[in-house]
């Protein structure tokens, strides 16, 4: 029995993800190694020779990234900066000019600033919903299929087991934004993708303090041209925050496992509520995406979105909550919500809110929850 391998559960895995052969005196993840050069007489081979190439510490992190995302497996990860660093990634290492790419047109909000630039550089944008596996009427000779299941901040599902079928069969690529379910809810490469991409921003790091990201794949070539264009860009991830981000790997499971409990209490309770409408998560047995996601999904995720009657009752309701911020981002420990619609960009009613839940305990979260309702209401 590994770690590495499938026969462990995810909270053993987690506390034990991505760590070295003990090794004595020594701490048992090692701390960040902050260095732009390594000592390096003779001839230049690796594995450290230069700070933008190789880091110990992102070594670690992507080990333990690759344990969670293919437990048994032999697959790349290659770290980034940012979620979009690693969402650039994947687009600008494997299109070209000529070349056509099949986006979803519910995605993240920064997804249009992509397109704009993926235009400018000869590259065709192809977009449909994400319900209804509806980039399936686009694929035709697109180089690249880009999945986000569930969607943010809609939170409808894709089956990215069909979607990869038919896109492979079209000779195409497929990646998938898994930055809302987390490689414990879902993992893309068994599901049939080709690049699980994710923002550990979110819930993989969960306590609302870095930025950071992943790519993850099974082909050697393709995480190649990945980590290449990391080393043109230079998005790499700080020695300091790919430390955290695996020391918050460790709590992964217990932290995910409560805010999806979290937030199938908090879907059902505001399933009673005559205000609430447009409720969405994809646990809840009567939602529209739940009979597809309980196909892919192994937990549900920490997001629920509802829409309240208009942009005042909305912002009266966030005003009036104590234990939940009134912040953008979600996957964190500490429940946030927004009302969407403040952003624009997003095809969202004005009182849509995105409600993420945290650790609290659920009764605590419910009751503020429906207390804020009452004094919304009034
Ligand atoms: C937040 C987010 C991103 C971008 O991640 P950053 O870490 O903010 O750069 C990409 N995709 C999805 C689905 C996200 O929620």
């Amino acid at each position: 029995m590994s770690v590495g391998d499938d026969t462990v559960g995810d909270g053993t895995r987690a506390v034990r993800a991505g760590l070295p052969e003990p090794v004595k005196y020594e701490p048992t993840l090692p701390g960040p190694v902050f260095a732009a050069h390594f000592h390096l007489p003779g001839e230049p081979t690796g594995p450290y020779t230069y700070g933008r190439d190789q880091n110990p510490t992102w070594t670690h992190l992507e080990r333990a990234i690759g344990e969670l995302e293919a437990p048994g497996e032999s697959v790349e990860t290659v770290a980034f900066a940012s979620g979009m660093a690693a969402v650039s990634a994947v687009l600008f290492s494997q299109l070209k000019a000529g070349d056509a790419v099949v986006l979803p047109d519910d995605g993240y909000q920064a997804l249009p600033l992509v397109r704009e630039r993926l235009e400018a550089y000869g590259i065709e944008v192809r977009t449909a919903p994400t319900g209804g596996d509806a980039q399936l009427s686009v694929l035709d000779g697109a180089r690249l299929l880009w999945i986000e299941t569930p969607s943010n901040p809609g939170l409808d599902v894709c089956d990215v087991r069909r979607l990869a079928e038919a896109a492979h069969a079209a000779g195409a690529l497929v990646a998938v934004d898994n930055t809302l379910a987390t490689p414990l809810g879902q993992r893309p490469l068994e599901l049939g993708a080709d690049f699980s991409v994710a923002s550990d921003t979110k819930g993989m790091t969960g306590h609302g303090d870095i930025l950071l990201g992943h790519v993850t794949c099974r082909d050697t070539q393709l995480a190649a041209g990945v980590r290449r264009w990391r080393k043109v860009v230079g998005a790499i991830p700080g020695p300091m925050e790919a430390w955290l981000a695996h020391r918050s790997l460790a709590t992964l499971q217990l932290r995910i496992e409560r805010q999806c409990a979290n937030a199938l209490a908090l879907a059902e309770a505001l399933g009673g509520r005559e205000e609430v409408s447009g409720l969405r998560y994809p646990g809840l047995a009567g939602d529209p995406s739940h009979k597809t996601a309980s196909l892919q999904m192994r937990r549900f995720g920490s997001v629920v979105s509802f829409v309240l009657p208009d942009r005042g009752h909305a912002e009266r309701f966030l005003g009036g909550l104590r234990l939940v911020d009134d912040a953008t981002s979600f996957g964190a420990v500490r429940s946030s919500a927004e009302r969407r619609g403040r952003w624009g960009g997003d095809a969202v009613p004005e009182g849509f809110i995105r409600f993420s839940a945290g650790a609290e305990d659920a009764d605590d979260l419910v009751a503020d929850v429906l207390r804020a309702l009452d004094e919304a209401g009034r």
